[in-house]
């Protein structure tokens, strides 16, 4: 893993001191992140580089998993689509397997830090343990418009906790705790964002049978619904009328995703006509990641709902130009025609598309302006500084201001 000094030349020499002094005020404290797998989608993606980093910085700093089966993956999955305002019917049962996995976790998972930073609802129930510790309950979905009763259910929880973080300023709900508005990020010296050589991007598009003869258009993501991945091949399919392309639509699976077999092969029944779509199930490689946005043309993220959408800030660091969804915290990320596209729908997609691949000077400069956003907001240098002090602030009463 990247040292810290090699962020210098990246955010400069300040953003690291800062970092350091901080992270000095923390010494004697144990943080313990708790969240439900340990790769597949952002979460895993953000604590698999943060834990090292705050760790390297001298904040001691560990990261436990819940445990869980089928049953129990299939009703948090069920939760997170009807948080998302998906329709679906939750049932007596579905708080039932809920709170036997949970009631099971709080007897065996030790909460022992001195700040428990708990990632979405699946571990939410832990709180109950809570003794003279802090908690903080980071919250990284969109539930601007939840389905109320697993809302209400939570909510019970969640005023357990000494702070709830929210990625977006649209997605908090009023709540009787602290709120803290803190975005996601990327770790630009990680395996998914570093520079590759193109013997090693071209070398991920032979192992995947993928020509460089065309134009190539790319989602990467879960087959996820939400994430719509029949809506981009239908997109493509509109553009492919004008333009000749290809459509990459890679992904891998998370351990707490138990939906994903399905949604892949539902988009590979849909792409099977057309020899130009590769769908491609994804071991878990960032390099490989890494390498197929480097490849790409243009990059999609046609997300119906989204937390953050991380996959839209590794395109723009790669100066790629981006459409997406103007959804969840994609538009934090993208402003519409200054650093990427944002859509509304499979024609608003395709007609970015078209105009993209029609003008490659007008699509360069968005991907620039892209990386620079994202150079300035949206880099794991800027989002350490700010759980750090949301950390410290703990510590001080809320109604008394230091100055
Ligand atoms: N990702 C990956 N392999 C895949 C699909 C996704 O490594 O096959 C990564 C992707 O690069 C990003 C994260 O998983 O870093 C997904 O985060 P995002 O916020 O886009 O969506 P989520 O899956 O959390 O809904």
């Amino acid at each position: 893993m990247a040292k810290i000094d090699e962020y210098i030349p990246i955010v400069g020499q300040s953003t690291v001191d800062d970092l350091r002094l901080i992270a000095d005020r923390l010494k004697g404290k144990v943080i313990q992140h708790i969240n439900s797998t340990a790769v597949g989608g952002g979460v895993a993606e953000i604590l698999n580089r943060m834990v090292p980093f705050l760790r390297e910085l001298g904040v001691d700093t560990r990261w436990d998993l819940i445990k869980g089966g089928e049953q129990f993956f299939g009703v948090t999955k069920k939760f997170h689509n009807v948080l998302h305002a998906r329709p679906d019917a939750v049932t007596q049962r579905d708080f039932d397997i809920f709170m036997e996995t949970s009631q099971k976790n709080i007897e065996e998972l030790d909460t022992y830090g001195d700040i428990v930073f708990v990632h979405d609802p699946q571990p939410i129930a832990l709180v109950t343990k809570k003794k003279e510790n802090k908690w903080i309950w980071r919250c990284h979905i969109d539930v601007s418009n939840p389905h109320m009763g697993v809302w209400e259910f939570l909510k019970n929880f969640i005023i357990q906790y000494d702070a709830a973080v929210f990625s977006a300023p649209g997605f908090s709900p009023r709540l009787p705790i602290r709120q803290f508005l803190i975005s996601p990020s990327i770790d630009p010296l990680s395996d998914k964002n570093i520079e590759l050589p193109q013997e090693t991007i071209d070398k991920v598009l032979r192992k995947y049978a993928i020509p460089k003869d065309k134009p190539i258009l790319t989602q990467i993501s879960r087959f996820d619904r939400l994430k719509d991945p029949l809506g981009v091949i239908e997109a493509y399919l509109q553009v492919k009328r004008y333009i000749d392309c290809r459509l990459v639509l890679a992904g891998g699976s998370a351990a707490d995703d138990p939906e994903g077999l399905q949604v892949l092969e539902e988009a590979r029944e849909k792409a099977k006509a057309d020899s130009d779509i590769h769908i491609l199930l994804l071991p878990q490689n960032d390099i490989e990641v890494n390498a197929l946005q480097r490849a790409s043309t243009v990059i999609i993220q046609k997300s119906l709902k989204e937390g953050f959408g991380l996959t839209v800030s590794e395109a723009l660091w790669k100066a790629k130009p981006v459409v997406a969804s103007n959804v969840g915290g994609i538009p934090l990320q993208i402003k519409h025609k200054y650093s990427g596209m944002l859509c509304h729908s499979v024609d608003g997609a395709a007609f970015a598309l078209k105009q993209l691949l029609h003008s490659p000077d007008y699509a360069r400069k968005l991907g620039e302006n892209g990386r620079e956003h994202v150079r300035n907001n949206f880099l794991i240098t800027r989002h350490l500084k700010e759980y750090m002090l949301l950390f410290l602030s703990l510590y001080y009463p809320q109604d008394v201001v230091y100055v």
